[in-house]
This record gives C-alpha cells, sequence and structure tokens, in this order.
C-alpha cells in the first residue's frame, strides 16, 4: 500500500481526501490511499519524519503547518523558499523529506490564462495571500496591490515580495481574495437578509457591491457550497469569477502529479471535491 494524505489540525472539513481518492480510483491505482491527517502543532515534526518510514510517499501540508513543514524539509523547491510555506510533502526513500508549493502555481493554472501585464489587486495578508502575490509577480504580473484588514502586514508583505500595499481597493484587472472573509455559511440567508449579510461581508473586505463592478476578473481562495457574497456580486456585474473550488482542484492536481507521475484527472478530482461538499 503507498499511503498519500494531508496533515492538518483540524483537517476534518478537508476535501483533498475525497478529490485525491477519486482520482487514484479513476487511473486504477488499487493501491494507493489518501487519508487525513490530523496532528496538532507540538507533534508534527515528529509525527511527520514517522509517515516517512510508514508507507506514506508523501502529504499535503494544511493550516497551521505550511510553514512547519518547510522548515522540517530537507530540499525545497526556489518557490517554496521564497513564499516561506510548503503545501506538498514527498518523502524520498533516503529518508530525505522535500517541500515543494503548489499553491502558487495552482493559482495561476486555475486562473486559465496568464496575468502577464495585468494589474491585480489581492485582498489579504496572510498565508494564501503571501503565496498568491509571489505566484502573480513571478507570472508577470505588471503590478500587484494588497490591501488587508491590518494595513502594517498589508505593508510587511509588499515589502518583501515587491509588491505595494494600499489603504484602499484601486482599479486593477483582477481581483483575488486570500482573507477568509465569506467562509462561514451564515453569509447568505435569503432576500434582504441575504443582500445585508453579503453587504456586510464585502464592507469587511474594504468594498462595496459597486465597488466589485471595477473588476473583469475575480477570483476568491474560499470555498463554501453557495457563492461567495463577493463571487455573488462579481458574477451580478458580468465579472468572470473563479471559486476556491477551482483552485483546490489545482494544487490538488499538482501534487498529484508529482507524487505519482500520473496525468491528474482533473475533472474526478473537481467533481469529487464539489460532491465532498459537507454542506451539499
Ligand atoms: P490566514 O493566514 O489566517 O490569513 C487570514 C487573512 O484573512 C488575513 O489577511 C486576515 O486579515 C483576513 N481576515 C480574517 N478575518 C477577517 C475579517 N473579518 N475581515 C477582514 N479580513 C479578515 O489564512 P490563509 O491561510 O491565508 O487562508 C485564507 C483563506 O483562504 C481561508 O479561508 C482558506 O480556507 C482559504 N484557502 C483556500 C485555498 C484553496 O485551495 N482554495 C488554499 C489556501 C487557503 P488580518 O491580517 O487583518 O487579520
Amino acid at each position: 500500500m503507498t499511503r498519500l494524505g494531508v496533515l492538518g489540525w483540524p483537517v476534518a472539513h478537508s476535501r483533498s481526501p475525497a478529490m485525491h481518492n477519486a482520482a487514484l480510483a479513476s487511473l486504477d491505482m488499487r493501491d494507493w490511499r489518501y487519508q487525513r491527517l490530523p496532528v496538532p502543532p507540538h507533534l508534527f515534526a515528529e509525527t511527520t519524519r514517522a509517515l516517512a518510514g510508514s508507507g506514506f510517499l508523501g502529504a499535503n501540508v494544511t493550516i497551521p503547518h505550511k510553514q512547519a513543514a518547510l522548515a522540517l524539509a530537507g530540499q525545497a523547491s526556489a518557490a517554496a523558499r521564497a513564499i516561506g510555506a510548503a503545501n506538498t510533502l514527498t518523502f524520498l526513500d533516503d529518508g530525505t523529506i522535500t517541500a515543494e508549493n503548489t499553491d502558487a502555481p495552482g493559482l495561476i493554472a486555475a486562473l486559465g490564462g496568464s496575468p502577464r501585464g495585468m494589474r491585480a489587486l489581492v485582498l489579504g495578508a496572510g498565508g494564501s495571500a503571501r503565496a498568491a502575490v509571489w505566484a502573480l509577480l513571478d507570472a508577470g504580473a505588471r503590478e500587484v496591490s494588497i490591501w488587508n484588514r491590518t494595513s502594517e502586514r498589508a505593508e510587511a508583505l509588499a515589502r518583501e515580495l515587491g509588491a505595494r500595499a494600499v489603504r484602499r481597493a484601486g482599479p486593477a484587472d483582477l481581483l483575488v481574495n486570500c482573507t477568509s472573509v465569506g467562509l462561514e455559511e451564515g453569509f447568505g440567508g435569503r432576500g434582504v437578509e441575504r443582500s445585508a449579510t453579503e453587504r456586510e461581508a464585502l464592507n469587511q473586505l474594504g468594498l462595496t457591491f459597486d465597488q466589485v463592478g471595477e473588476y473583469a476578473n475575480v477570483a476568491d481562495l474560499v470555498y463554501r457550497s453557495q457563492p461567495t457574497p463577493l463571487l455573488a456580486a462579481a458574477g451580478a456585474h458580468g465579472a468572470r469569477t473563479l471559486d476556491g473550488v477551482e483552485i483546490l482542484v489545482a494544487q490538488g492536481a499538482l501534487s498529484f502529479e508529482l507524487w505519482t507521475g500520473r496525468k491528474a484527472p482533473v475533472a474526478v478530482m473537481a467533481r469529487a471535491a464539489r460532491e465532498a461538499d459537507p454542506a451539499a
């Protein structure tokens, strides 16, 4: 049995097991399994080292372990080092742990076209914003601006990666939400209630409904059963939208190919990730 998994805390709601097991099944890889690996931070290093000797070929890494994963690895890609975080570990036969970050190329792949020459506005300054800003600049975006609720964090990230921190959302060709705003299924409801909660979510992102209409391309890393308030507003304005499940699938497909050397069955993975929705 060749084992894969996802290390996180908590990890109960991860859609990665459903997505990867569907991919393995569709390629008839019967002696492979992908499982949840709930590991608290104080046990991360010890548990991850032990996986290597327990039939595990690799693991995805999610909140809150992405930085610890990079620190633990004996080898890391240039992208993982520049981003300062890894979401994909591979355990080599000689005991070496290698680290990669597929969140960054996953976002670019999910965009479906190169952001070269575009102006991008990234909302957020946490771990996923870091990967997104790096990925967009690396892929040739003309300018990347960062807005964050805590402006000092946007300024620090912008300084470090060569982007521009902004206090107010300005014009851009592409808007990418990398905050957790919109995650709660409570945003939604019906009629007046729904529009009020969506307005509140947009306010938390420093935007109004009308302002969202200024962005032709809008991506949201958050995924949930209904469209997020940001994507609902962008869709109402006729923007091209990209949701968090598509981004999840794109990073997962790259991890899958790294471990298995097989072409990832992306459509199978996307269907499984959507069907794995705990609220569906
Ligand atoms: P993180 O490091 O904890 O950063 C959270 C970010 O959200 C910070 O910028 C924070 O701003 C902002 N934020 C949180 N609550 C807010 C509020 N009420 N109003 C305004 N801003 C708020 O998290 P992360 O790892 O970057 O992940 C962010 C989201 O992306 C999560 O929902 C995660 O599930 C999702 N994600 C999706 C994928 C995918 O494949 N689709 C991959 C990675 C992450 P402050 O700095 O002001 O606190």
